[in-house]
């Protein structure tokens, strides 16, 4: 099948590849003139595990090529997605949907012949009604179906998602066209027995926002049960693997941090407060999540303060980690963001190491030496806090860092240490919900 994707970021890049890579004829569109060079060129725009391989397997293989502008892809493709960004709208927490809009008018000025557009974004629920509305009157004569897909991939182990999905949610396929086209789509994950679910397009639209919700209520509820952990004296990974172990509860996302971050779950909580705000039935549950998370990010850094003995003005602090999780380079909505400003207002100056995250950051943040190494950034550190668990932080030798930091304090922001352990190699060591 020819498939267009409009918006060439994490998703659509991933989405991209990977429904070549199931042998589909795949245009992948941008119009950030940067992006498209650089994958023209060999090289990933982002940081995403086997990602590069892929790609330069599919391009070799001539099943997908890179455009700034689409016009012919999206004229000849069976199946267009629309993967634009959808971010917070400033001020009142509703999505933006300027650019899912914008795609989709591009779209409906150019397809030719029988056409399914498929919303991939995360999208608040009646956006493919409104989607659908503008595009019959843009082109009266035009044969369409307006289809969501919502996209459940995990930044840092995108192509493994996608390839392996849970399930796949396909919203509004009522045309027996466009249901069959999808199912082509999806067909090896057909034959690998996954879920697909076929719903209403609304229904589709709020199961992406729906989930996104409860997993960072998850989140949010074992980031309280460590702090309620911290002041009686419990350990909150035993408290989270007694209650995991429950095959109703589960044992993902039970790690208690410094609150969630990225670039879905900030913005999709808050969203979907808004949405269902409107419709009259708030989600006070997801209200308060996203107050509590706001709250957590920002009490961050005054753990650092505290084991520093209450004040940070001209000490140096070194930041392990900066991006919201491992294996990614996004740096959007990372806890770090709130950690290094606090920390600046309070004085400190900032080093920091990430293995794939600093170019990312240094768009984002000012004044942080940026460091080589974990090592060249402990180095005369009055305080070392672990803010992303990235697997080279997890065996770091202990005796270097000691030998190289000027006070041994650390604040390990995601229990990758063992609190005994830390003591008994001399360091003062503060974690999450350990005694
Ligand atoms: P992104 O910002 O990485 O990428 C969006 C891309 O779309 C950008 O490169 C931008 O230049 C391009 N774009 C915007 N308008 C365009 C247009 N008219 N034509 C061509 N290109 C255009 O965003 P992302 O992280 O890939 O997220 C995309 C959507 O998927 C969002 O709705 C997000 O909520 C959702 N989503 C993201 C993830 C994730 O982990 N990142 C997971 C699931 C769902």
């Amino acid at each position: 099948m020819r498939v267009a994707m409009i918006g060439t970021g994490y998703v659509g890049l991933v989405s991209g590849v990977c429904f070549a890579d199931f042998g589909h004829d795949v245009t992948c569109i941008d119009k950030d003139v940067e992006k498209i060079e650089k994958l023209r060129a060999g090289e990933m725009p982002i940081y995403e595990p086997t990602l590069e391989d892929l790609v330069k397997d599919n391009v070799a293989e001539g099943r997908l090529t890179f455009a700034t502008d689409g016009a012919d892809a999206i004229r000849s493709a069976d199946a267009i997605f629309i993967a634009v960004g959808t971010p917070s709208r400033r001020g009142d927490g509703h999505a933006d949907l300027s650019y899912v809009f914008a795609a989709a008018e591009e779209i409906a000025d150019l397809m030719d012949g029988y056409t399914v557009v498929v919303t991939k974004s995360t999208v608040p629920v009646g956006t493919g009604d409104e989607g659908k509305r503008r595009t019959r009157k843009r082109r009266p004569d035009a044969e369409f179906a307006v289809v969501s897909n919502p996209e459940f991939l995990r930044e840092g182990a995108a192509i493994a998602d996608f390839k392996r999905p849970d399930r796949i949610v396909v919203g509004g396929a009522h045309d027996p066209r466009a249901r069959k086209c999808m199912e082509e789509l999806y067909r090896p994950l057909y034959l690998n027995e996954t879920p697909i679910l076929f719903t209403e397009r609304r229904t589709s639209e709020l199961i992406k926002y729906a989930a996104n919700a409860f997993l960072a209520l998850k989140i949010t509820y074992i980031n309280e049960m460590a702090d309620l952990c911290e002041k009686v004296g419990a350990d909150v990974q035993q408290v989270a693997r007694g209650i995991g172990l429950d095959n109703r509860i589960g044992a993902k996302f039970l790690n208690a941090g410094p609150g969630y971050g990225g670039s879905c779950f900030p913005k999709d909580t808050l969203a979907l407060v808004r949405t269902a705000q409107e419709a009259g039935a708030p989600v006070q549950l997801v209200e308060t999540t996203v107050a509590v998370n706001d709250a957590r990010k920002a009490a961050m850094a005054d753990r650092i303060v505290a084991i520093a003995g209450g004040a940070v003005k001209g000490k140096t602090i070194a930041l392990l980690g900066l991006t919201f999780k491992p294996n990614t380079d996004d740096m959007r909505d990372a806890p770090a963001l709130d950690i290094v400003k606090a920390l600046q207002k309070a004085g400190a100056k900032i080093k920091a190491f990430d293995p794939e995250g600093m170019g990312e950051a240094e768009k984002v943040l000012s004044d942080v030496e940026m460091c080589k190494g974990p090592y060249e950034c402990v180095k005369d550190a009055d305080v070392v806090a672990i803010v992303t668990e990235w697997d080279q932080f997890r065996a770091l030798d202990l005796k270097r860092v000691k030998a190289a930091v000027k006070t041994p304090l650390v604040v390990d922001l995601r229990n990758v240490y063992r609190p005994d352990e830390m003591r008994e190699r001399g360091f003062t060591y503060v974690s999450i919900g350990r005694p």
